[in-house]
Parts: structure tokens; C-alpha cells; sequence
């Protein structure tokens, strides 16, 4: 078990996420880095999956969508990502979000309300779980913070994301922060 832990990204969250009627992958817009852009890439060439479109270039990257806006790699039928494995970073981080404070400069970290994802409802009574996920959150989000191009990490930053509570706050790199 601790083997397999060692290679996922993030514990499998299908058993809750599955029979959740809740949308998030119905305008989520994850950013996609130009590495993550060729993981994916692979994957799906890999797995012989054939999506058209599967990125859209606007103020910065991410998945392509179908006409009701849901995520090119969600799967309606069995509600899960089609690219679990290698699903951008925000997708393996949430139900934990981000902004950068540039004034405390500050990454701060927050949690959704149970009100948009019971996973994040599940997680705040289980203080070891959201301990764990927020480690793996932190890995994620850092690495895509300084992967992204500076105009694509402001694009993202202006993303509104009301329906979260701060959980914790670290400092974060000059490298980072001169991006803003
Ligand atoms: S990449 Fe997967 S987890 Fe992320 S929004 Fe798309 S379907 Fe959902």
C-alpha cells in the first residue's frame, strides 16, 4: 500500500467525488503548464484516447470544454477524470485552493465550503486527511506557481473563488512574487 502511495499524486477521491451531483469540472479551467500540457499529451497517446481540441490558449491554458462547459476529460457517465493520473495540479490539489497575498507575501491556502464539495466537508472532520492532502496540495500548486508564465499566474489570480475559508499561509519565493 505505502508503495503504491509513493507513485499517486493524490488518493484516489472517487468514492466520494463519484456520487457527488455537485459540477466542478464544469468550469474549472484548470491552468495548464507547458509540461503538464506534454505529460497529458502522452497520456492520452498513450491510453489511445482521441480528443479533439484538448487545450484552449486564452489568458493562459487550460482544458478544452464541451458546449455546456464541463472539462473535455471529465467523463459524464462514470462522473470521474479521464486523466486521473496526470490531471493538472489544481485538480489534485482541490478541494484546497490558493492566492498569493502580494502585500504579506504570503501563499495562503484554503479549503472549499462543504457547500460546493462534501469531499472538503470530509476532510475538515478528519484533521489527519486534510494534513496529508494539504502536503500534496502545497507540492502541486507550488510547482505550478513557478512553472506558469507571469501573465498566466495573474490570470489565475483574478479567478474569484468566494466559497472558501483560509486554512493556512506560508511565505512564498521573490521569484514568485516578482511575477505579480
Ligand atoms: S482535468 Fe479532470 S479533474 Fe480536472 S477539471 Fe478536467 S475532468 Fe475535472
Amino acid at each position: 500500500m505505502r508503495r503504491h502511495r509513493k507513485f499517486e499524486r493524490q488518493r484516489n477521491f472517487f468514492n466520494v467525488c463519484g456520487k457527488c451531483h455537485i459540477h466542478c469540472c464544469r468550469d474549472a479551467r484548470p491552468p495548464i503548464t507547458e509540461s503538464r500540457m506534454k505529460i497529458i499529451e502522452e497520456y492520452l497517446k498513450k491510453q489511445d484516447m482521441r480528443i479533439e481540441r484538448p487545450f484552449i490558449r486564452a489568458e493562459y491554458v487550460f482544458p478544452g470544454e464541451d458546449q455546456e462547459g464541463y472539462c473535455i476529460f471529465y467523463d459524464k457517465a462514470t462522473k470521474r477524470c479521464r486523466i486521473h493520473p496526470v490531471k493538472p495540479e489544481t485538480c489534485v490539489a482541490g478541494p484546497i485552493t490558493f492566492d498569493i497575498n502580494r502585500n504579506s507575501g504570503k501563499i495562503e491556502w484554503y479549503l472549499k465550503f462543504e457547500e460546493i464539495c462534501p469531499l472538503a466537508g470530509a476532510m475538515h472532520r478528519d484533521k489527519e486527511a486534510l494534513r496529508e492532502h494539504l502536503k500534496t496540495a502545497k507540492i502541486e500548486i507550488m510547482r505550478l506557481v513557478r512553472e506558469l508564465p507571469p501573465e498566466a499566474l495573474r490570470a489565475i489570480l483574478k479567478r474569484e473563488e468566494p466559497e472558501t475559508f483560509k486554512i493556512a499561509e506560508d511565505d512564498v519565493d521573490r521569484d514568485i512574487l516578482s511575477k505579480l
